[in-house]
């Protein structure tokens, strides 16, 4: 699909001028500086810039999952028609989960070890209210570790999280973040915890997985090639701020931005 064609829908998602602060009072501190990005239906999008860019804190702020002391200061957020910076709590709590998956850097702090990975993904699901009573719970927790490429996934619900590989739990979280068949995922450096050969096989599974659903993804990455590799458009942030960004191919061959072009010869 053309970006012409892809932009004749309307957005998932629409940030306007986005400004993120940590801290309180006069220890407060800009750290996203009025950032403006959508991601069009069935689109990939990456965004990638070095650590520290700013890359987690804006894309946290869309699932409502900031940490710490982390706010949003400043902007919209637009997704379905409401803007996620102005609603309740509970609405964005809603929003999260069902129509916004997530798949979070780290498998391991982002599993529970004393729980089951299978209690986790049941869990999911009865909070996104994907299933009701017992037996549809479990029935649809199976399948979502299948689809996940668990073998044996009948069994292995009942194993803890240390129990699986490195790449095995990314594709539990995975298949929990992709669980509610939302509209958009955002996948916050879903693989960098990886060796590079798991890396791969576990970015062609997730990119199977949302062709196969139809889902949008905002994938999160300092790796340039990667982003290349995966997304159909490219957003180069650097100190908060979003430098350039276009189509994946142009951003490659003809990066604009002294420090697109620093990003681009440094990749290998
Ligand atoms: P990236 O994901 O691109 O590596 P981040 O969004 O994590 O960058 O960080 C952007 C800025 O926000 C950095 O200056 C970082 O120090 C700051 N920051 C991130 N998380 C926190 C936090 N929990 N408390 C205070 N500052 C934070
Ligand atoms: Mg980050």
């Amino acid at each position: 699909m053309s970006e012409k064609e892809m932009n004749m829908d309307a957005p998932i998602v629409s940030v306007r001028d986005l400004r993120i602060s940590f801290g309180t009072g006069k220890n407060q501190r800009e750290v996203v500086h009025g950032v403006n990005l959508d991601v069009f239906p069935g689109e990939s999008v990456a965004i990638v810039g070095e650590s520290g860019s700013g890359k987690s804190t804006t894309a946290t702020a869309i699932i409502d999952l900031l940490p710490g002391t982390g706010q949003v200061t400043g902007g919209s957020i637009m997704f379905g028609g409401r803007d996620l910076t102005r609603v309740t709590r509970s609405e964005r709590e809603q929003v999260r989960g069902s129509q916004i998956g997530f798949v979070p850097q780290d498998p391991m702090s982002n599993l529970n070890p004393v729980w089951s990975v299978g209690f986790q993904v049941k869990e999911t699901i009865r909070a996104n209210g994907l299933a009701k009573g017992r037996k549809e719970v479990h029935d649809l927790a199976v399948d979502v570790l299948k689809k996940a490429g668990l073998a044996d996934a009948e069994r292995r619900m009942h194993q803890f999280p240390h129990q699986f590989s490195g790449g095995m739990r990314q594709r539990a979280l995975i298949g929990i973040g992709l669980a509610a068949d939302p509209q958009l995922l955002i996948a916050d450096e879903p693989t960098s915890a990886l060796d590079v050969t798991v890396q791969r096989v576990i970015l062609d599974h997730l990119s199977e997985r949302i062709r196969e659903q139809g889902t949008s993804m905002l994938f999160i990455t300092h790796d340039l090639g990667l982003a290349a590799d995966r997304a159909d458009r490219i957003i180069v942030m650097s100190k908060g701020e979003i430098v350039e960004s276009g189509p994946s191919r142009t951003i490659l061959e003809k990066p604009q931005h002294p420090y697109t072009q620093r990003l681009v010869a440094a990749a290998p």
